[in-house]
């Protein structure tokens, strides 16, 4: 690990009087060293009072058989600092190993992603003049829990989690956000037509959380209108708040149609931790040319100044950035003719910056960060614990006969303390008892038993249950057990059921 300070430049600011801050360095794979030094070479001409660790992670790591992609001295420095400015990492595809990003995100409890989407029209060729969007998007559940298993010879399943408490950091975090920096709108897209129960939580915090902050305006949007509006009209929004793989995806989508998506800079937040990347990724194919676009990271570290207090150093060189667009000095993802005047190398457009740091915009906003508002504190309510009753259980079979009332048939006489079989499901979709012949059933089946009301049962029974099933040598690749949650079923019912 390697140790070094960025001089402060007394000239520019006035880092001489502010302590240096512990930052964790990591330069990534790809474009990621190229992007780094320049980014840090702009901090450094700008006078950020950083005291730099760096560490080695992602593709090397890989590498040398280690499968998460990040070593101990890697943890031990980030526990120190609690403060990463990372570039981005090449996460191999497929495989045994785990995204580093996903895993720090979610090791580190850095639950909110920030991602400030802008246009700089008529600078950067866009098909959007007008707009400005943060994304703010849910970092540690949903599909990204990561588990994930083949259960047949036909199906594989991801788990989607979404929690109360998980919910209610993302969902307060964005007002608090809002407010914070005096947005007017938050928007919330979910698919809860379609997961009821799961995005169906995320909108009723939504609207739960969205009434104490009555000065900002609410609305919610199923993502996939939500997408097409944010993609034609982005100026509409403002704040959105979302699960985790819908801002995966649209964060790419908003930052794209601002320009380009090496324009983009994210915050990762958690309780104790923080971690700023760009949004993109390692771009393997242009890596080592010195034409990549260094703005995302440089505008996630303006992003980290902001968190730990150095606003006149984080508007220093926004504001000098913002200067260099304007002047038309362009990476090639953003050059076009007619806008851009000087077509810049990676390195060149960092000197490009430094060389009017103290220089304003002339066209484009200025920024302006007021001090002790960068760091959002978030508090959640208790969980309050509920009354929960088992009342059935869903035991998933696998069974190669794809015949549902010849299955149904060596289930119907079974009764265990009044739970009975209530339907079957295939993918889903119900075809037993009331099924269609053209519905296309995999080898993997749901068959639900329940009891007649609201009777609970004892946890035994279920097991009584599940011996009689396996000794009719029936396949239990899994469980899920029904309850009742203060008197209301927490299940679905099987589609067309
Ligand atoms: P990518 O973002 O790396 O590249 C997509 C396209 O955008 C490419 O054509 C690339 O050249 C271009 N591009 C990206 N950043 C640019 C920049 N700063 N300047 C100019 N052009 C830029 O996405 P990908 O190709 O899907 O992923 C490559 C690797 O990065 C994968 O291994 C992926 O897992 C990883 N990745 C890492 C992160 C992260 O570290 N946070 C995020 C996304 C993807």
């Amino acid at each position: 690990m390697s140790t070094a300070t960025v001089a402060a430049n007394p000239t520019l600011t006035n880092a001489s009087t502010t302590p240096a801050v512990k930052v964790t360095i990591a330069r990534g794979d790809g474009i990621g060293p190229e992007i780094m030094d320049a980014t840090l070479r702009v901090l450094c001409a700008a006078g950020a009072a950083l005291d730099m660790e760096e560490i080695q992670i992602g593709e090397q790591v890989y590498l040398k058989g280690n499968s998460a992609g990040i070593g101990t001295e890697a943890w031990e420095s980030l526990r120190r600092t609690k403060l990463l400015l990372k570039a981005p990492i090449t996460t191999p595809q497929g495989g045994g190993v785990k995204s580093i990003n996903v895993t720090m995100r979610k090791v580190l409890g850095l639950y909110a992603n920030v991602r400030p989407c802008v246009s700089y029209h008529p600078f950067v060729h866009t098909k959007h003049p007008i707009m400005d969007v943060v994304i703010v998007r849910e970092n540690e559940e949903d599909l990204y829990a990561g588990i994930e298993h083949q259960q047949t010879d036909e199906v594989i399943q991801c788990l989607k989690l979404i929690s109360r408490p998980g919910t209610e950091k993302i969902i307060r975090y964005a007002f608090e956000y809002a407010r914070t920096y005096g947005r007017k709108k938050v928007t919330c897209f979910t698919k809860d037509n379609i997961m009821k129960m799961t995005d169906g939580l995320f909108h009723k915090v939504f609207d739960e959380v969205g009434a104490e902050y009555p000065e900002i305006k609410k609305e919610h949007y199923i993502v996939d209108i939500g997408a097409a509006r944010l993609a034609n009209t982005p100026e509409k929004f403002d704040v959105i708040v979302m699960p985790n793989l819908y801002g995966d995806i649209l964060s790419d989508v908003a930052a794209e149609i601002t320009g380009s998506v090496g324009l983009a800079g994210s915050a990762n937040i958690g309780g104790d931790f923080a971690m700023f990347e760009a949004i993109h990724g390692s771009a393997p194919d242009i890596a080592g040319k010195d034409i990549a676009n260094p703005s995302g990271l440089l505008l996630a570290a303006v992003q980290m100044l902001v968190h730990i207090g150095q606003t006149h150093t984080a508007e220093k060189i926004h504001n000098a950035w913002l200067r260099t667009i304007e002047d038309g000095v362009h990476t090639t993802d953003v050059y076009a003719t007619g806008t851009s005047k000087e077509k810049v190398g990676t390195s060149a457009f960092a000197d490009a910056v430094i060389a009017r740091l103290g220089l304003m915009p002339a066209t484009l906003p200025a920024v302006r960060y007021e001090s002790g508002k960068g760091n959002l504190k978030i508090q959640i309510a208790p969980t309050v614990q509920a009354k929960k009753e088992l009342v059935g259980i869903d035991v998933f079979l696998h069974h190669a006969d794809r015949n549902a009332d010849a299955l149904a048939a060596q289930l119907t006489d079974l009764n265990i303390a009044g739970l009975h079989l209530n339907m079957i499901t295939n993918r889903g979709t119900s075809v037993w008892p009331n099924g269609f012949p053209e519905t296309f059933c995999t080898d993997h089946w749901r068959c639900r038993f329940k009891t007649d009301g609201l009777t609970g049962i004892s946890y035994q029974a279920a097991v009584d249950l599940l011996q009689k099933i396996h000794l009719r040598g029936l396949n239990i690749i899994k469980t899920e057990n029904l309850y009742l949650i203060n008197g209301k079923p927490s299940f679905t019912a099987g589609q067309g059921q």
